[in-house]
């Protein structure tokens, strides 16, 4: 019990880990090369199963306190309304989406782990490379300019897509990149939709939109190409064009254009240094899963290591990866311009009104992936 565990990256997952790690009796430190914490709102969507898993940590109610329950997404081809997949017939209490930004996320982790561990949080030290003995492994880093080093039992890299623990054991990262671009923007909520989400798929391709804390609501919009610097005024065209519908352009408070890539390492484990979240795998934002994937395997890593051993922990959050990068790739698909609009029309429609909508909204809610502890 009596293990020195060493997170490198206070992102998400890295806090996450390091509160699941103190939960279960580890010690452990994490060091965040980043002194202030993040502004960038990205990643929205806290899913039903993360929300089980902060009620075993005692974090829900801080989280319920912030976000916005969305209890159902409306589906719309622009012109004509296509239905709607309701969360309500999900298991209760959680039969929702919360929608929390990443910043508030983060904020709310990184003091609910200061309040359990208060000196084991350390920023401003950026991991350079590490280097595994047969009992232990060097860490190496940086901090106000001087090289140091420590020694620890075990380390886990949280340190993102780049991640540089990843590299420094040598494990392939792997995968494609989608044609897919988008561009998203948060606007003061001029929809009427209060907490819904909606979408819409007109025959040029995906909107999608998201109730946000302070009467605002974040657009996400498919484009043809990557574009480099948007403005509100682009977007505003591209869902006036679509969908008929005019945002209040001079309410920007973000903007943003991402490409969509799937990516996983060969494997999440090597030795004593394991890979959790980003640093593991990154699947297509378009259905927001990101970020409760990881939080799933740094649970699943958490358990393995209260249990006594960590064999297996690799392989299934692998299974569940791949099942997560699927239905992204399926929602991504969904919003792609159709040939064939009308037959997809009818489809979706057929669907959103048969009891086919009850398993689109699983999907969704990322059910079905993480069964691998019960
Ligand atoms: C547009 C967009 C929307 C998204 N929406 C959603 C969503 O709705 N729901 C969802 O679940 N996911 C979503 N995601 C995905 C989500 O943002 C990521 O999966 C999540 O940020 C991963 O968290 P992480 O902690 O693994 O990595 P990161 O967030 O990248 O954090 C890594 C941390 O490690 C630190 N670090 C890096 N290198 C070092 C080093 N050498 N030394 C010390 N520290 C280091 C970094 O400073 C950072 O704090 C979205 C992503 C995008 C791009």
């Amino acid at each position: 019990m009596s293990k020195e565990i060493v997170i490198v990256g206070g992102g998400p997952v890295g806090l996450f880990m390091g509160i699941a790690l103190l939960e279960h009796g580890f010690s452990c430190t994490i060091l965040e090369q980043r002194k202030e914490l993040i502004s960038d709102t990205r990643s929205l969507g806290i899913h039903p199963v993360s929300l089980e898993l902060f009620d075993q940590l005692n974090l829900t109610e801080t989280f319920l306190e912030n976000g916005i329950k969305v209890f159902e997404g409306i589906a719309h081809t622009g012109k004509r309304l296509l239905g709607a997949v309701t969360f309500e017939q999900c298991p209760e209490p959680y039969n929702y989406i919360l929608i929390n930004p990443q910043n508030e996320t983060e904020r709310i982790l990184r003091d609910e782990f200061l309040k359990r561990s208060p000196s084991s949080y350390k920023t401003g030290i950026e991991v350079t490379h590490i280097q595994q003995g047969s009992d232990h492994v060097d860490v190496h880093y940086g901090e106000n300019g001087h090289k140091k080093n420590l020694s620890a039992d075990f380390v886990i890299g949280c340190d993102g897509k780049n991640s540089r623990v990843r590299q420094a054991i040598g494990i392939h990262y792997s995968g494609k990149r989608y044609p897919d671009t988008y561009i998203m923007g948060d606007f003061e909520d001029n929809t009427g939709l209060n907490t819904n989400a909606a979408v819409y798929l007109p025959a040029e391709g995906l909107i999608e939109c998201f109730p946000l804390p302070g009467n605002k609501r974040r657009w996400v919009v498919k484009t043809d190409d990557y574009v480099n610097s948007p403005t509100a005024e682009q977007l505003s065209a591209l869902i006036k064009d679509r969908i008929g519908h005019s945002i209040p352009v001079s309410t920007n408070s973000m903007l943003s254009s991402f490409g969509v890539q799937h990516l996983m390492a060969e494997s999440f484990q090597k030795g004593r240094v394991f890979l959790v979240g980003d640093a593991a795998h990154v699947v297509s934002p378009i259905g927001g899963q990101g970020m409760n994937l990881g939080w799933l395997g740094a649970w699943n890593l958490a358990l393995r290591f209260k249990n006594g051993t960590t064999e297996g922990y690799s392989t299934s959050h692998q299974v569940v990866v791949k099942k997560a990068a699927m239905r992204a790739e399926m929602n991504m698909k969904i919003g792609r311009k159709s040939r064939f609009p009308l037959l997809k029309e009818t489809v979706l429609k057929g669907i959103l009104h048969s009891p086919l909508r009850h398993i689109l909204a699983k999907l969704f809610t990322m059910r079905g992936l993480d069964n691998w502890w019960v």
